[in-house]
C-alpha cells in the first residue's frame, strides 16, 4: 500500500526535447513550467541522422536516469516540416534531413507516447501558456533567424493547416521578381531578410564603401553579424542605417499583412536578429503599424518573447497537452 501511495503522489512531468541546429536540449517540466532536470548536447556537425538521434536518446536518457516524477510523454520540437499524425521530419534544412522517421524511433526506444511538431510551433506554445502572451488567445509569432518563422494561434488553437505547414510566414512573398529562397520560389520574405540575408546585404556594400562596420570587425569582414550592424546603426554608419532599414521595411510590411489578415492582438517578434537589434525591431513596428487598417491597429500589441531559458524544450514538452 505505501508503494502505491508513493507512486500516486509523484509529480507529474513531461520531457520535452529541442533539437537545434547547434544544441540538443532536454529538458524534464514541471506542469507548473518549472524545469526539474535539463540536459544539454552538442548537435553532431556531420548531420548524419543516426548520429543525432544517437544524440537525442542521451539527452532523453539523461532525464529520465535522474527523474523523480511520473513521465506523461516526450515532445519534440524539430528545426522544419513535421508531418503532424506520424512525426516523420519531412525536411529540416540545418539539419540536411529527408523523411526521417523521428517519432516512429522514438516510441520504438520508449514505452511512453511521444510528439513531433515544429520547433517555432513549440516557442509559441510555450510563451501561450507561461510566457507573453499567457490568456491572449489570438496571436502571431515572427521569429527572425537563419529563416523566418511563424506560429499562427487562433481562438486559442494552434492553426497548423492541412499539411501541418501553416504559418510559413518567411514564405510570403514580398517581391514578386525577387532572388531565389530556398524554397525554389522567388522573392519570399525570408529570401530578403532573414540574418544571412541581412548580412549579405551590408557585405555587398561595405566592399565597395567606406563604412564603420569594416572597422568594428577590424576588416575581418567574416566577423559581421547582426550585433556588429546594429553598433555600426548606432554610430549612425550609412550602410548600417540602409540595412537595417530595408529589412524593417520587408518584415514590416510581413507584419501588416498578417496583421490585416488575421487580426491578432499580439504580435511576438523574436529571434536571434531581433534580440540582436533593437533598432530593427523598433523600425518594424514603425513600418507595421504604419500600414495597418485602423481598425486592426487599435487592439494590437507587437512585443518580443518573455521566456529566454529552455523555451523550445519547455514548448515540446507541451506538445503533450496541445
Ligand atoms: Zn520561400
Amino acid at each position: 500500500l505505501k508503494e502505491k501511495e508513493k507512486s500516486y503522489q509523484l509529480a507529474k512531468a513531461a520531457i520535452g526535447v529541442d533539437i537545434g541546429g547547434t544544441k540538443i536540449e532536454s529538458a524534464l517540466v514541471r506542469d507548473d513550467g518549472s524545469v526539474a532536470i535539463s540536459i544539454r548536447i552538442d548537435t553532431p556537425s556531420n548531420t548524419i541522422p543516426s548520429e543525432i538521434i544517437n544524440s537525442i536518446y542521451a539527452a532523453i536518457d539523461g532525464v529520465l536516469l535522474e527523474r523523480k516524477e511520473y513521465i506523461k510523454g516526450i515532445g519534440v520540437g524539430a528545426p522544419g516540416q513535421v508531418e503532424l499524425n506520424t512525426g516523420k521530419i519531412i525536411y529540416a534544412p540545418n539539419l540536411n534531413w529527408h523523411n526521417v522517421p523521428l517519432k516512429e524511433l522514438l516510441l520504438k526506444k520508449y514505452t511512453l507516447p511521444v510528439y513531433v511538431d515544429n520547433d517555432v510551433r513549440c516557442a509559441m506554445l510555450a510563451e501561450y501558456k507561461f510566457g507573453v502572451a499567457k490568456n491572449v488567445s489570438n496571436f502571431v509569432c515572427v521569429f527572425v533567424g537563419t529563416g523566418i518563422g511563424g506560429g499562427i494561434m487562433i481562438n486559442g488553437r494552434v492553426l497548423r493547416g492541412v499539411t501541418n505547414s501553416a504559418a510559413e510566414i518567411g514564405h510570403m512573398t514580398l517581391e514578386k521578381d525577387g532572388p531565389k529562397c530556398n524554397c525554389g520560389n522567388s522573392g519570399c520574405l525570408e529570401s530578403l531578410a532573414s540574418g544571412p540575408k541581412i548580412i549579405e546585404y551590408a557585405m555587398e556594400r561595405i566592399k565597395k564603401r567606406n563604412s564603420l562596420i569594416k572597422n568594428i570587425v577590424d576588416n575581418q569582414l567574416e566577423k559581421v553579424n547582426i550585433d556588429v550592424i546594429q553598433r555600426a546603426f548606432e554610430l549612425k554608419d550609412k550602410i548600417a542605417i540602409e540595412t537595417l532599414e530595408r529589412a524593417a521595411e520587408y518584415i514590416g510590411v510581413g507584419v501588416a499583412n498578417l496583421i490585416n489578415i488575421f487580426n491578432p492582438e499580439m504580435i511576438i517578434l523574436g529571434g536571434g536578429v531581433i534580440n540582436a537589434s533593437p533598432s530593427l525591431l523598433k523600425m518594424i513596428k514603425d513600418v507595421a503599424l504604419g500600414r495597418v487598417l485602423k481598425i486592426s491597429k487599435s487592439k494590437i500589441k507587437i512585443v518580443t518573447p518573455e521566456l529566454k531559458k529552455y523555451v523550445g524544450a519547455i514548448g515540446a514538452s507541451l506538445l503533450i497537452e496541445s
